[in-house]
């Protein structure tokens, strides 16, 4: 794939054009494979976002917009879906480029992924159930009662930047599927895809439907999470910002999701086929260099075929070839910032200190090429107890813990020991066991002898502290509506409205 990187400088996207901030300063986004700035990109301000909000709420407020009949709106998704595959190529250089996700899996993933969310969507709106009859009761009358499902309104959506174009897909969707519009706030890192898709949806969709105000979490996250026009907020990242913003939107009682963090626990049972098992598990935690929040980072073994998984992961692991993202021939690519890398190495370090017992991996590679990068080897922690600090926080980068178990209770028992929920795993021959196993885990996705399989047709979310509420499937429209009933009387003579008497006590005389 040919890459040409021109230092270009992006503006806000606001009411369908590029527009200047009010005051905010550009910021370098580096390269993370090769240290190099590839674009210089505006941090936007409380009065940017202001400005994008009421370009939002106007655009909301047009009858066109909002009450657009299912047909044309199942249309307008497929054009965009139309137009992200025209510009595939321009959006997986970018992403690659910023992110350091491999265009290997970009342009045969997440591109797809994205398309194919647009078409899906815009074939659920063809029969969704926006109105509903309910049975008319004898008492207190005749009457028709119906609910209707309306848009919410201004959505803000904020996203991390570990998969920028595809999570931001997740949200600017549902919310155009239900005749919402939205400012989204892509992080800082990765802000280049997210601020192209608004420019190409932009074609398709009217003014103001779809804004991006870049910037840090602090002067644009959380005037978004505070202004009183915005009606949802849409929040993927970690869970200790999640929980800020869940507080901070309570200001004004905004509708909340969150899609946050992740420990995801991998079972393997006694009689699992290891020819899967074993690149199956190391497919659940090194793709995307482990910054990918559904990772199976925990991976329960039993004493039986500990060494033997252990010597197998090993082996692997270290066939993985790291490189530049943007050469086809690349494994891993690198984590995404400095910050990254050495966050990722002090998790390595503290395993060390608590006694776990590093197998391979555990430093920094230098990458021929891309010596300015922040690559990290494929590492794996043997003799980790559910207890210790890599097996409790999310690390976020290449690192396995495995853990030893004796009974399959117990590795069920480890495996919900931990404030997240979002995906787990079982490795197994047999399918009657691995449901019960399923059953007793407690995640918003469990995968039987595979990972990362990740549906638009089918919901995306976390249990317990990984976060509220769930993404694609039908389950996501309904996350961008809201629920109104209608009740019409078919009594019309006072008289006969017996439940008058409630507050008239002279009303029958
Ligand atoms: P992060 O929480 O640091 O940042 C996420 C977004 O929040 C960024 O846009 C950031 O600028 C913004 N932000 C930061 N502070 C803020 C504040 N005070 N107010 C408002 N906004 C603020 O997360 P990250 O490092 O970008 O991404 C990695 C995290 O995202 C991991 O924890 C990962 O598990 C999680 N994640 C979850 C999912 C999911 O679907 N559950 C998917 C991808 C990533």
């Amino acid at each position: 794939m040919a890459v040409n990187v021109e230092i270009k400088s992006f503006p806000l996207f606001i009411n369908g054009e590029w527009s200047p901030s009010k005051g905010g300063q550009l910021f370098d986004v580096m390269n993370p494979a090769t240290g190099d700035v590839i674009a210089k990109v505006t941090s936007g301000t409380a009065e940017d976002v202001d400005l994008a909000v009421k370009a939002a709420s106007e655009a909301f407020d047009k009858d066109d917009w909002r009450d657009m009949p299912p047909k044309k709106r199942s249309k307008m998704l497929y054009a965009i879906a139309q137009k992200i595959l025209e510009n595939a190529e321009e959006l997986v250089s970018l992403e690659a480029l910023s992110s350091g996700g491999t265009v290997r899996r970009l342009g045969s993933n997440d591109i797809i992924q994205m398309v194919d969310l647009f078409q899906t969507l815009g074939k659920f709106v063809l029969d969704y159930t926006y109105s509903e009859t309910l049975p008319s009761p004898p008492f207190p009358g005749p009457a028709h009662n119906f609910i209707w499902r309306e848009p919410i309104g201004v959505c803000a959506a904020i996203t991390p930047w570990n998969m920028p174009m595809l999570i931001a897909t997740w949200k600017i969707a549902p919310a155009l599927a239900m005749g919402n519009t939205i400012v989204i706030k892509p992080a800082s890192y990765t802000p280049l895809t997210t601020l192209r898709l608004a420019e190409i949806i932009s074609e398709v969709v009217p003014k103001g439907v779809i804004n991006v105000v870049t910037g840090s979490g602090k002067d644009v996250g959380e005037p978004l999470a505070t202004h009183p026009q915005v009606d949802k907020i849409a929040f993927t990242g970690s869970t200790d910002v999640g929980r800020h913003i869940m507080s901070l939107a309570s200001s004004t009682v905004k509708n909340t999701t969150l899609e946050l963090g992740g420990k995801s626990p991998s079972i393997i049972l006694e009689d699992a086929d290891l020819s899967l098992a074993l690149p199956g598990s190391l497919f659940g935690v090194f793709l995307h260099s482990g910054q990918l929040c559904e990772s199976g980072t925990r991976l329960f073994v039993p004493d039986q075929l500990y060494d033997q998984v252990i010597d197998g992961l090993k082996e692997l692991s270290e066939k993985l070839v790291l490189g530049n993202p943007i050469d086809p021939a690349t494994d891993m690519g690198p984590v995404v910032s400095a910050t990254q890398k050495e966050s990722i190495l002090s998790y390595i370090e503290k395993g060390k200190q608590e006694g776990a017992r590093l197998i391979c991996g555990g430093y920094e590679v230098n990458v021929k090429g891309c010596e300015k990068g922040h690559f990290i080897a494929p590492t794996i922690f043997a003799d980790v107890t559910n207890e210790m600090t890599i097996a409790r926080e999310e690390i976020f980068g290449p690192v396995l813990s495995v853990i030893r178990y004796s009974d399959v209770d117990d590795a069920i028992r480890m495996a919900n020991d931990t404030i997240y929920g979002l995906a787990a795993g079982v490795w197994t021959r047999d399918v009657n066991k691995a449901y019960q196993v399923v059953r007793k885990l407690r995640a918003g996705v469990v995968w039987i002898n595979d990972w990362h399989m990740l549906r638009n047709d089918a919901p995306f979310g976390g249990y317990k502290q990984s976060g509220i509420g769930r993404e694609m499937g039908k389950h996501c429209l309904d996350a961008y509506t809201q629920v109104k009933h209608v009740h019409t009387s078919m009594v019309p003579e006072v008289e006969r409205r017996s439940w008058y008497s409630l507050l008239f006590s002279n009303q029958s005389k």
